[in-house]
């Protein structure tokens, strides 16, 4: 068994962060020299680190007068704001576990995530009446608290001022709940500990090299790793800025781009950035950081995206289960690649026919083991055992292949692997063949049950306005381009393709919707 994680970075860890009995808020705390510099600005309030320190003091104040104690969970139901985020940094600052959870989502997803994880406090905004939805029934929780979106610096009311910081948690004390996307089953919830938000940030900002001069522009969502920990937190442990605006637009994006150093995005916001006029070299002056990650980018919105800004884009590969394993940065990046293990990460690749490590530039299964122990699913041992080989390896579900230099390449999901008549079909292989095509601008390939082939390759593809691509026009382009069994054997035109609220393909959707096309 050979560790391919040659090129990580030298990992030095800061002296003055390196107490592990300190919650992840008071690591992130050390990183403040100047209490008068911005952490938070959502274009109409803003937040010092001074003013942050108190607010997140308040709020930790108000839970802990509660009656709540270190280990609790706490449900936070809020939209994006920088309330949520100030109560979110107060439960972390008082040792309670938060599980993040979009106030949006359907009744049958809160009643799950609820029942699975018992909070005994969820906190809401007056408006969303959580009180009369969470009395009883599976979504039944003990308590429920009000938060003030409009007052950032003291959404709960405090009332009681007593030490916001009177309990201490260890590394491995848990911290948030995330509940896994779930589009290939049922949705995993995964509990990270302090410990493990602490290793991931500080790599992230080490690898970045992240400073208290940076200013990030936070579209994304706060309900998901990539929102919630993956942008904010390296930036909040530099000292630096974070813009929060409430939720993706393409004009409201351009229009911050010239304010900022650094942008994270998902490959779909890049290809709505694209589509929008300014969205240029010019706009993104001060831009040095552009990372994209959560799911695969195709190589002409990449490249785009690159000759727009003038910039790489750096890509970074992670998971819910995981956070970040591997990541470009502007000091060592390989276009096409997810990048080089973070500091403390090893991968490996099986191979897919003998399942022992395969060499570099052999594709196969992406095992990864990271600093720190792996966080179990909550109620899941089986899964938990199925994903974890015997030497703490996480079997990542993705595959891929690692290059001679160390960079990590994916290729896809094991599961939306295609097996036509026994061959592996990559469906990534097909979509760059199909986006290749004039008029095409979104793609999806994935498999369908094939009475005599096992599964049969079809697509979904979007064409250009303007365009009249015909399915049979499309097959026609792909002759020569690749073999006869690759060729998809349906390819519907379609107006949009489904995604998940991190602009994921859902192919689970496709498949069910088409799954009887080759019948
Ligand atoms: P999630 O748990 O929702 O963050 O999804 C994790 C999955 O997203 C991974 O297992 C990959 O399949 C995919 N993913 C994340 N980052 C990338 C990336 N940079 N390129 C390709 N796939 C990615």
């Amino acid at each position: 068994m050979t560790d391919s994680g040659t090129g990580s970075t030298q990992y030095d860890r800061p002296e003055h962060l390196g107490d592990e009995t300190l919650t992840f808020y008071q690591r992130l705390k050390a990183g403040w020299a100047n209490a008068d510099a911005i952490a938070f600005d959502d274009g109409v309030v803003t937040l010092t680190y001074g003013e942050l320190d108190a607010a997140t003091g308040r709020a930790a104040s108000a839970l802990l007068a509660q009656g709540l104690e270190p280990g609790d969970r706490i449900c936070l139901a809020m939209q994006k704001s920088l309330a949520q985020i100030v109560v979110l940094l107060g439960a972390l600052r008082a040792g309670l576990v938060v599980l993040p959870l979009n106030p949006d989502s359907p009744a049958e997803v809160v009643a799950d995530q609820i029942s699975r994880t018992a909070p005994v406090l969820l906190i809401g905004e007056r408006e969303d009446g959580w009180r009369s939805r969470t009395e009883s029934g599976p979504a039944a929780v003990p308590r429920c608290l009000d938060a003030d979106p409009a007052r950032p610096h003291d959404p709960l009311h405090a009332t009681d001022h007593t030490d916001p910081d009177r309990f201490s948690v260890d590394d491995e004390a848990g911290a948030i709940i995330l509940f896994t996307s779930g589009s290939t089953g049922r949705p995993k919830a995964v509990i990270h500990s302090h410990g493990a938000l602490f290793a991931n940030t500080d790599a992230l900002r080490i690898i970045w090299d992240i400073g208290a001069s940076d200013r990030l522009l936070h579209v994304l969502p706060t309900t998901h790793a990539h929102g919630l920990i993956v942008a904010p937190m390296p930036i909040l442990l530099a000292g630096g800025t974070v813009v929060l605006r409430p939720r993706f637009d393409p004009g409201d994006a351009v229009a911050w781009l010239p304010r900022v150093t650094c942008f994270m995005g998902v490959p779909f916001y890049y290809g709505q950035l694209l589509q929008h006029p300014q969205f240029t070299a010019g706009a993104a002056r001060q831009l040095r950081l552009a990372i994209c990650g959560s799911a695969p980018i195709l190589p002409e919105v990449r490249e785009q995206v690159e000759d727009r800004l003038g910039l790489p884009l750096l890509e970074r590969y992670g998971m819910t289960e995981t956070l970040i394993m591997t990541a470009n940065s502007p000091a060592r990046n390989r276009a096409g690649s997810v990048g080089l293990p973070l500091p403390g990460w090893s991968l490996r690749i099986r191979s897919l026919v003998t399942h022992e490590t395969a060499p570099p530039q052999e594709i196969g299964d992406v095992e990864a083991r990271g600093p720190l122990a792996l966080p179990s699913y909550l109620d899941d041992w089986a899964e938990t055992a199925r994903k974890t080989a015997p030497d703490d390896f996480f079997r990542t579900g993705d595959v891929g292949w690692v290059d001679t230099d160390g960079f990590l390449h994916i290729t896809g999901r094991a599961d939306d692997l295609i097996i036509y008549a026994g061959l592996n079909i990559q469906p990534s292989e097909v979509e760059a063949a199909l986006v290749a095509i004039n008029g095409v601008v979104d793609v999806c390939v994935f498999g369908v049950p094939h009475p005599h082939a096992g599964q049969a390759v079809m697509a979904a593809v979007v064409s250009a306005a303007g365009t009249t691509l015909t399915p049979a026009a499309i097959r026609a382009e792909l002759i020569g381009k690749l073999p006869a069994t690759k060729i998809p054997k349906r390819v519907y035109v379609v107006s949009t393709l489904p995604r998940n609220t991190m602009g994921k393909l859902r192919r689970d959707l496709l498949r069910k919707a088409f799954e009887h096309g080759t019948l």
